[in-house]
């Protein structure tokens, strides 16, 4: 089959020339990576302000890699690096250009700046702004934990500290990727963050078991936010939109939310959303559990006098998960299922979860529980050979095969938010459109 490279693909060769470190491709792997928008933080995902044109893309690939947060003062030159394993202040302020003993004694012996010397952890990346003869003008560290950096400004020979909040801008990127191996070397090879990857699979939860139900040649697409301080990615922000081709079958998600008051959803492009009354597996995903898939870990169906469940294996203090929203029925050591956690949803629907290591707080008989809550861990209390999750569906307090069971489908949005959601979510569309075509371009 013939196929006409659509502008987008001219426009991101020309991209890949001008920015190589920023675009990706692995081998049959298709990877965008487009500075869609740049924006302030915490940027509502609606359409008026996602309108990433092609036009825009263009426009705004043509911005510097890294933005000066503060551009007040035009003649300072600004450095940055990452802080490298056995770095002192005085090793890093060199590579970040500050030639002015008087500025480096200040960071090494001064109480204010203290935290800069404990907190050199190896990779944070440091912005300095110096003037043309290395003196310098300001040096921001990015603190542990939360996004904090402590700002030490030097003024007329005069030195100033203060901590604050980290300057963000929230940007929309792009990627796709296919499934070789797991989901997370997918993932590694694109450039995807774990916590998108950990994202996108609960938001398909509902509907695939990212434990169990991952095959070779599935594929997926991703619009995310990623937040950056000074050019430097921070965090992964929210799916915006993905796409997930499972053994043939395509999920979609779109973010979508009625007012702007921070609550959304993700729906398919029907309108339908997906979040399901219960979640496909009760385990927590994550990078350690996704290797647990080898066939002799696959859930095992038990049939076998009155205990009959799904038997998910994983490592020991792997988080158990609601898989609905319910009340504990429940919680405590109940004979071969050793610590044991029953939960009530709504109609005759109960879950158990039994072997746990133990419970997490505030789990007990009467509480409420949300779907996706941790409610335990995995352990092997109880009747049990080795480390894994007992988990039992119940219908009227009946046991039945979670894997089979037909549940309670979801209510569409109304026919009068029907033209809200498409008009919001038109460019999110497009967005998806766009990077599966570059995929399939590059496999043909
Ligand atoms: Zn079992």
């Amino acid at each position: 089959m013939k196929f006409r490279k659509p502008a987008i693909l001219t426009q991101l060769a020309t991209y890949r020339e001008r920015n190589p470190e920023q675009f990706w491709v692995g081998a049959g792997i298709g990877a965008v990576s487009l500075f869609g928008m740049v924006a302030a933080f915490a940027v509502a995902p609606d359409s008026s302000q996602l309108s990433v044109t092609q036009r825009t893309v263009v426009e705004q690939l043509d911005l510097p890699k890294s933005t000066p947060a503060v551009a007040s003062q035009p003649e300072a030159f600004v450095h940055q690096e990452r802080v490298q394993r056995g770095d002192t202040i005085a090793t890093l302020v060199a590579r970040l250009g500050v030639q002015d003993t008087d500025a480096v004694n200040f960071l090494r012996t001064s109480r204010e700046a203290a935290p800069i010397n404990r907190q050199m952890r190896p990779g944070k990346t440091v912005t300095a702004r110096t003037g043309a003869g290395g003196e310098l003008v300001s040096l921001s560290f990015p603190l542990n934990g939360a996004e904090r950096e402590l700002l030490v400004e030097k003024n007329a020979g005069k030195y100033s500290v203060k901590e604050q909040t980290q300057p963000t801008e929230t940007r929309i990127l792009m990627k796709s990727g296919e499934i070789r191996s797991s989901l997370f070397a997918a993932t590694d090879s694109i450039g995807l963050p774990d916590a998108a990857a950990i994202q996108m699979a609960d938001v398909f939860g509902g509907d695939i078991d990212f434990h169990t139900d991952l095959r070779k040649g599935d594929r997926f697409s991703v619009v995310y936010e990623m937040v950056y301080s000074r050019g430097e990615p921070v965090r992964a922000g929210r799916i915006l939109a993905a796409e997930f081709t499972n053994q043939g079958h395509t999920y979609k998600a779109l973010f979508y939310q009625e007012k702007d008051d921070g609550k959304g959803g993700y729906y398919g492009s029907d309108g339908k959303p997906l979040r399901k009354a219960f979640l496909r597996s009760p385990l927590e995903f994550s990078r350690v559990t996704s290797g647990f898939t080898s066939s002799r870990l696959h859930p095992i169906l038990h049939t076998m006098r009155a205990h009959k469940g799904v038997d998910y294996g994983a490592p020991i203090g792997t988080g158990v998960r609601a898989t609905a929203d319910g009340t504990v029925q429940f919680q405590g050591r109940q004979g071969g299922y050793g610590n044991f956690v029953v939960l009530k949803h709504q109609g005759s629907f109960s879950t158990a979860y039994g072997h746990l290591k133990g419970f997490a707080s505030g789990v007990r008989p009467g509480s409420r529980v949300h779907q996706g809550d941790v409610i335990g861990y995995v352990g092997m209390t109880g009747m049990t050979s080795g480390p894994h999750l007992h988990y039992e569906f119940r219908i009227a307090d009946k046991q039945v095969n979670p894997l089979t069971v037909a549940l309670p489908s979801a209510v569409p949005l109304a026919k009068e938010q029907m033209a809200a959601f498409r008009t919001r979510t038109t460019t999110l569309t497009a967005q998806l459109d766009q990077i599966r075509g570059l995929n399939l371009a590059q496999s043909n």
